[in-house]
């Protein structure tokens, strides 16, 4: 049956199998979901049970061995057993343009501005026109209340100003899909708050996200559905928010969110 792309979920993951060259454990196993358009997915789980490795592989930076990925119904990867040892997936450019992704520690290019570096991967990549960019760049800065420092150096700027930046990045892509790993991670605590309130005007606005954090409260307040993950497999999965931070089903779950008390 072939899928009508209109009632296709955003992004959907079938059965997904990860393994590691030279380890003899999966580090994801048979791991499904969708998730809907528009909609915010929250990723939790203890350190090691496979978060990275997830948003990592549903952006093409880690080729799978088994299962596939979807985007609005149509299958951009499927698992190859025996491509451990392969640096990225097979995914062609074009397709990685699709979803973005933030990364916990700050990778902007250190030799170039703000603009420069929103504006290197449309213009470099995708060949749009340069002057449309940098509207469109100025657009997105003013969105994250940073447009006064569009020629600065990333040097000059603080861990949250860079994170906003990194997020103007991912969107100048109009990812349909857009991965956050614990971006606010290693942030000192006033910054925190900046960059959570721009992940939640995008989530008002509609934009489809996958979110890995440790940020309980947060989680609480942005998902439209949360995932337990422990050992590469799912535990727990709740549509109802704020359920699963007060009723979790499995003992496993309430163990996990007692760490945060
Ligand atoms: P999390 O983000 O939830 O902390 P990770 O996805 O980083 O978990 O790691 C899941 C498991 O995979 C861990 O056991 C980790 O040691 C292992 N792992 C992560 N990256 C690699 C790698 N490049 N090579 C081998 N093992 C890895
Ligand atoms: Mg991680």
């Amino acid at each position: 049956m072939t899928e009508q792309n209109g009632d296709a979920a955003a992004l959907s993951v079938r059965h997904l199998a990860k393994q590691y060259a030279n380890a003899n454990k999966r580090v994801l196993d048979d791991v499904s979901f969708e998730v809907p358009k528009g909609r915010v997915l929250v990723v939790v789980g203890p350190s090691g049970s496979g978060k990275s490795t997830l948003l990592r592989a549903i952006a093409g930076l880690e080729p799978i061995q088994g299962g596939d990925i979807a985007l609005g119904g149509e299958v951009i990867e499927t698992g190859r057993p025996g491509s451990e040892k392969a640096g990225r997936s097979a995914r062609s450019s074009e397709l990685r343009t699709r979803i973005g992704m933030v990364f916990q520690s700050y990778d902007l290019f250190p030799n170039k501005t703000v603009l420069g570096n929103i504006m290197m991967a449309p213009v470099l990549v995708l060949g749009r026109d340069k002057a449309e960019v940098e509207r469109e760049a100025i657009e997105l800065l003013k969105r994250v209340g940073l447009a006064d420092r569009k020629d600065a150096w990333p040097h000059e700027l603080s861990g949250g100003q860079r994170q906003r930046i990194a997020i103007c990045r991912a969107l100048i892509l109009h990812p349909e899909v857009l991965l956050f790993d614990e971006i606010t991670a290693a942030l000192d605590p006033e910054m925190v708050r900046e960059v959570l309130d721009v992940m939640i005007g995008l989530a008002r606005a509609g934009q489809t996200m996958v979110i890995v954090t440790h940020e309980m409260r947060f989680a609480r307040a942005i998902a439209d559905e949360v995932m337990l993950l422990e050992d590469g497999r799912i535990i727990e999965r709740c549509d109802d928010p704020e359920r699963f931070f007060t009723q979790p089903e499995t003992e496993r779950a309430r163990q996990f969110l007692r760490t945060f008390e």
